[in-house]
Parts: C-alpha cells; sequence; structure tokens
C-alpha cells in the first residue's frame, strides 16, 4: 500500500539532529519504506543523517510518503511528529569546543616545555595522555566473493560502538542535569553509528573493493564533509560527531584501544590538544592534579575553568604530540608555565617540596577564608566568586566567597543539548540566589559570541567573532533568548540579592533597549500574576567605548563591573585566544590601567559602585592598584579568595 502527505514542519530549528534522529526512530517502528522529499531532493526517513543532509528548516513544507502494509499509520505518525505534535522533540544546540590557535614552534631552553601560565600552582603525578593517535587503515583490498562477510565485520563493529555508547548511558544516574545532557550526547552518537546512510555507503564502498576500516573512515569523511558544508553551524558540528564514531567503528575493526576521560583512574596531570566545558563536566571528579594543553591562551576558556577549579594548567605548550604520548610522568608550574616531562628524581623532589609549601600557604591562608574583607581604612571590599553555574558554589563558599560576581550563564546553555526553558533557569538562578544570601550574586546575561559560540542559533560564521555579532548584541537581536532569560531572573530575584548584568556594551542605547525589554518582561509577569523581585541592574565595561563614556553609561546603571579579560584584548587589539599575543594580553599595561581609571572615576562621579570580575580581580600585583582606584568588589575563581581577602585586609 502507498500513502502519502503533504506537511509543513512545525519544529523549532526545523529537521535539526535530535529531530531528525527522533523523525529516523519513529520511521523505523514501520515495516513501510518512508521517504521524505524537500523539493526535488528525497530522504530515506529511517536515516538520521539523510535527514539532517535535507536541511528542512521550521515552516517548510515537506511530502512524506511510505510504501508497505503500516504506510497510512506512519505517514500519519510522522506527520503528526514533524507538525509539532504530541511526540515532538525539542532540539537545542550544544556546546562547540573552544578553537584552538595552532601551536608554534619555540624550542625549550631548560630541558623543560614553555607554554602559557593558565592556571596557578604546581602538581606533579603520573601523566595521562590524551591525544589520540590516528591509525592508518589497512591497505589491503576485498575480493567481490568476500565483501558480505566483510561487510557482517562493519556490522558488527558499529553494534559494538552503539553497546559501548548503551553502556556509558547506563552509567549516568540520569538525575542531574549535566547526565541528561551527555545522555543527549551519547544518544546523537549512537544514532549515527546505527545510520542506515553510513551502512549502506560502507556496503557500497567494500562492494567496490575496501576493506572495512579503509571503507568507514572514507564514508565518514564523506559524510563528515557534507554535513560541514552546510549553511547551518550546528549541522556542521555534527560533522565532528560523524568523523568520531567513524574514527571509532575504524579503530574496533583494526583492534585499537580507545582512550577516553572516562578512563583516568587515579590522579593524574592530563595532556590534551584542547578541552571543552563538556569535557570538564565528564572528567571523574578529584581526578585532575594539573592540565597541560597544547592549544588555548590564558584567557580562553579552558584556562578559566582550570582556574575556577584550583587546578595548576599551562595552556599552549609547543609540543608535538609524538614527543608526548611516551610520557609517564609530569611536573607542571602553572604560575610560571614550565612543564617537566618524566622529570629526575632531583626535579622530582623539588617539585615535592613547592607541593607541600603550597599546601602550607593555603594553610596559613585559611584565617582569612571566613574574615570580613575590609582595608585598614575600615572599607568593605566584596571578595566574591566568578562561577558557571550552581555546582561551583559550594566551592565559592568554602572559599569564602562574598556572593557571587560573576554568573557566566553562558556556560549554563552550553552545557547541554538544549537552550533550558525559563522555568529551568528560574529554578537555577534562586538555587544559586539561595545558597549565597544574604550576599548578592551578579548574573551576567548570555554572552554568546567570540570564543563561545553556541551553534544551531543561525549565527553566521564571521571572519571577526571578537568583534561581531556577541554578547549584549546578539540578545538585543534575538529576543527569544534574552526575554526568557530576563523573565527568568526577574523570578528568581525573590530569592535573594540579585544584580542582572549585560555584556560587551559599547554604546548608551543598549542599556535603554535592554532596560526597555526587562520592562517589558516585568509588564508581562505583572499581568500573568507571577511574583517577582526587583534586581539592581548594571553592565560589564569591557569595550574601549564604554571606558571612554563611563560618563554617559554610569547615569543609567546601578553599577559597573570591569572585564579586564575582554577590556584588554580590546584596547591592546590582542586577541585573546591568541598565545602568540600572550605577551600583549596585559590588564598592568598602562592603557588598561588608564581605562580602568576613566572607569572608576566616572563611577565615583556618578555616585554608583565599581568592581572587577576578569581575571586582574584576583591578581595579587593588582589589587591594590585597584583598590587604589576605587573598585570596591573583586570577584575572581574562588582558589584566589582567601589570598586576595588577605591582601585587602594590607590596604589602606
Ligand atoms: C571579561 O571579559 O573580563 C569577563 C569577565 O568576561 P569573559 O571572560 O566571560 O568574557
Ligand atoms: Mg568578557
Amino acid at each position: 500500500m502507498q500513502c502519502e502527505c503533504n506537511v509543513v514542519v512545525r519544529l523549532e530549528e526545523g529537521l535539526h539532529a535530535r529531530p531528525a534522529a527522533q523523525v529516523a526512530k519513529l520511521a523505523k517502528r514501520y515495516a513501510a519504506a518512508v521517504e521524505i522529499a524537500k523539493g526535488e531532493r528525497v530522504a530515506n526517513a529511517k536515516s538520521t543523517v539523510q535527514l539532517m543532509l535535507l536541511a528542512v528548516k521550521e515552516g517548510e513544507a515537506i511530502l512524506i510518503r511510505a510504501d508497505g502494509d503500516d504506510a497510512e499509520t506512519a505517514v500519519a505518525g510522522l506527520a503528526d511528529l514533524v507538525s509539532g505534535g504530541a511526540g515532538a522533540p525539542q532540539d537545542r544546540p550544544a556546546a562547540a569546543p573552544v578553537a584552538a590557535p595552532p601551536p608554534a614552534a619555540a624550542p625549550p631552553t631548560d630541558g623543560a616545555l614553555h607554554g602559557v601560565p593558565a592556571s596557578p600552582g604546581v602538581a606533579l603525578g603520573p601523566a595521562f595522555v590524551l591525544l589520540p593517535e590516528h591509525v592508518a587503515p589497512p591497505e589491503h583490498a576485498v575480493p567481490p566473493a568476500a565483501a558480505e562477510a566483510e561487510f557482517d565485520r562493519f556490522t558488527a563493529a558499529a553494534a559494538r560502538v552503539a553497546a559501548m555508547l548503551d553502556e556509558a548511558m547506563a552509567r549516568l544516574d540520569g538525575n542531574s542535569a549535566g547526565d541528561r545532557s551527555e545522555r543527549e550526547v551519547l544518544q546523537a552518537l549512537q544514532d549515527l553509528a546505527g545510520d542506515v546512510e553510513l551502512a549502506d555507503g560502507v556496503r557500497t564502498a567494500i562492494h567496490g573493493g575496501q576493506n572495512a576500516a579503509r571503507a568507514t573512515l572514507h564514508v565518514g569523511a564523506e559524510l563528515a564533509g557534507r554535513l560541514a558544508a552546510m549553511d547551518d553551524a550546528y549541522l556542521r558540528a555534527r560533522a565532528e560527531d560523524m568523523q568520531g564514531v567513524t574514527r571509532r567503528i575504524a579503530d574496533t575493526l583494526m583492534g585499537v584501544a580507545e582512550t577516553g576521560l572516562h578512563q583516568i583512574a587515579e590522579p593524574s596531570v592530563l595532556v590534551a590538544a584542547d578541552l571543552s566545558a563538556l569535557d570538564f563536566a565528564r572528567l571523574p571528579s578529584g581526578r585532575l592534579l594539573g592540565l597541560v594543553t597544547t592549544g588555548g591562551s590564558a584567557s580562553s576558556h579552558v584556562a578559566i575553568i582550570a582556574r575556577s577549579l584550583g587546578i595548576p594548567a599551562v595552556v599552549g605548550i609547543a609540543a608535538d604530540p609524538p614527543a608526548l604520548r611516551g610520557v609517564r610522568r609530569i611536573a607542571v608550574d602553572g604560575g610560571q608555565g614550565r612543564v617537566l616531562l618524566d622529570p629526575d628524581a632531583d626535579a622530582e623532589q623539588a617539585f615535592r617540596l613547592r607541593i607541600a609549601q603550597a599546601a602550607a600557604d593555603r594553610e596559613r591562608l585559611a584565617q582569612f577564608v571566613r574574615i570580613e574583607p575590609r582595608t585598614r581604612g575600615g572599607r568593605l571590599i566584596e571578595v566574591a566568586a566568578n562561577i558557571g553555574g550552581p555546582q561551583d558554589v559550594p566551592a565559592a563558599l568554602a572559599n569564602g566567597a562574598w556572593g557571587v560576581g560573576l554568573f557566566r550563564t553562558e556556560f549554563l546553555f552550553m552545557r547541554g543539548r538544549a537552550v533550558p526553558d525559563e522555568a529551568a533557569q528560574a529554578a537555577c538562578y534562586a538555587e544559586v540566589l539561595r545558597a549565597c544570601a544574604p550576599h548578592p550574586v551578579v548574573i551576567r546575561t548570555a554572552d554568546i559570541g567570540g570564543d563561545k559560540p553556541l551553534p544551531g542559533l543561525g549565527i553566521e560564521t564571521e571572519s571577526n567573532p571578537f568583534l561581531g555579532w556577541r554578547g549584549i548584541r546578539l540578545c538585543l537581536d534575538r529576543h527569544d533568548i534574552f526575554k526568557p532569560q530576563l523573565r527568568a531572573l526577574l523570578r528568581a530575584a525573590t530569592a535573594g540579592r540579585l544584580r542582572i548584568m549585560f555584556p560587551m556594551v559599547a554604546d548608551e542605547s543598549e542599556i535603554h533597549a535592554a532596560r526597555a525589554l526587562l520592562r517589558a518582561a516585568e509588564a508581562e509577569l505583572r499581568e500573568e500574576r507571577i511574583t517577582f523581585g526587583t534586581p539592581e541592574v548594571g553592565i560589564m565595561v569591557e569595550t574601549p567605548a564604554a571606558a571612554l563614556c563611563a560618563g554617559t553609561l554610569a547615569r543609567h546603571v546601578d553599577f559597573f563591573s570591569i572585564g579586564t579579560n575582554d577590556l584588554t584584548q580590546y584596547v591592546m587589539a590582542a586577541d585573546r585566544t591568541n598565545r602568540r599575543l600572550a605577551h600583549l594580553q596585559r590588564a598592568d599595561h598602562p592603557a588598561v590601567l588608564r581605562a580602568i581609571e576613566l572607569t572608576c572615576q566616572a563611577a565615583r562621579d556618578a555616585g554608583i559602585w565599581v568592581g572587577v570580575c576578569g581575571e586582574a580581580a584576583g591578581d595579587p600585583a593588582l589589587i591594590p592598584v585597584l583598590l587604589r582606584l576605587g573598585v570596591t568588589e573583586l570577584s575572581m575563581s574562588p582558589p584566589l579568595i582567601p589570598q586576595a581577602k588577605k591582601l585587602v585586609t594590607e590596604q589602606d
């Protein structure tokens, strides 16, 4: 029996990866052959990959066609799904890895490798090297008579990879948001491992004479290439998934064992090319002594996360993967950016002494954890914490944080496959506010863009993302993202002392537009009889324009928080992720200090408070300077707080 029906796709973001996977899953339940056509192009509805390559957007018409005994039920079920019926999936993007600059060759001079100091402290321990070696597939050809048996080997390997992903999903307890998002990632990979387009391509390549491993890599590269050429960043990001899955199937066929972060069995120093926020989220806790990467820079997010976890880290070391793979032990000096591979007995001893010294220092600083941070003159300086979500609050409080001075909410958005909805955001913000009460919490609205892209939002590739559509600029154009966040913040404001902060402000009009939207959100909540609070409203001063016009901007806000990471990169015209320019990324450069001074002067004149939430806030050399300029709040990675409090007590 044949049946067909035209339907308009009503899924947000169209037939993206998750909805495509759900359509394919449903289609596979029917015996009928099912196709989905968009114009002239037709996809097998049982293949996630073919559906993704069809690139159907929300609002576009498609034809669903089925042929088989249950054709009618198949068409009805799929039409219901894609038109937003009961079973309709909600799809949202996953985190994109932070782009790393290519390593440059800089020969070590003292037997040590040198990189960018990214997170202070010293570490020594066994090396866990996560630099997978890509084994070349065998060359041998497969004769036609052996082709089906060879294809069976592929099928078995793909099934083994799917089973391995199943086991990984079973290990998650499923209760936390992190587990749920990881499960979605693993599920998406599993869908690709079992995809019919992949299997058909491999079968054809094997019948053309290729062995299974070569055919898998060949077809994987071809499909990844097609995904990478899509005009949608989220689907382009799936190219990496495809490459990863086919590489694993090929490795299984070749008997190459897998290396993954979950295999870190004992406390180790991790060596990797780069780590995304998602990788960090998956790390078994307490097993990371130190971190060394070949990519990244001091203000890239891998460095920020390492600092917030108190893990000594050196990024951007100049070393080839083969030189790192055989290493058994590593010593890391995160403050000086030095890394020793397989240190000799003397070097090991020296590092042990320094680790003991650091522990003694921590002990000495423990007395400052609970003090009220006042200068000798009695001025209260709020020494607060930078966080990426509620999971960071216990460490912040344990270190004596005076609340939160920067909650980077885009990390929350990047953690899962889905941008959290208004209710989930409100619950999360309220949790942080309650935990920090009576201290204040500065929650920054999503700072998407720059080195924190969020695929799937239809953000075009920009030639200069740091000067592009990011922060408040993006939010003011995307009320679908901004408004739910503002409503969630207002709803959460009843749970504690909330301060809302807008990032990347360059012009007064942006403050007016953001405040207008905030008022509109208040009006809606009032209308809907939903209780909400009245937060303070401030901005980050991190563009030269904001610093130069701080006097004008100060009239429209309750506070300033200086983002020295971006302010430095823009004042010095030095990309913060480019490790070749690390010498220019100095917040203590006279030009940057002048911009900070202008901002503090404007705040003082307008009678508003000014804080610093960039990395300079935790820098012992800069804290006295910032306090002299009139800063009354310093927000930093939690492990730096006790030392900053001590320094505050030593200033006039
Ligand atoms: C900054 O730019 O200094 C800042 C604190 O924000 P982020 O590092 O998240 O860009
Ligand atoms: Mg910034």
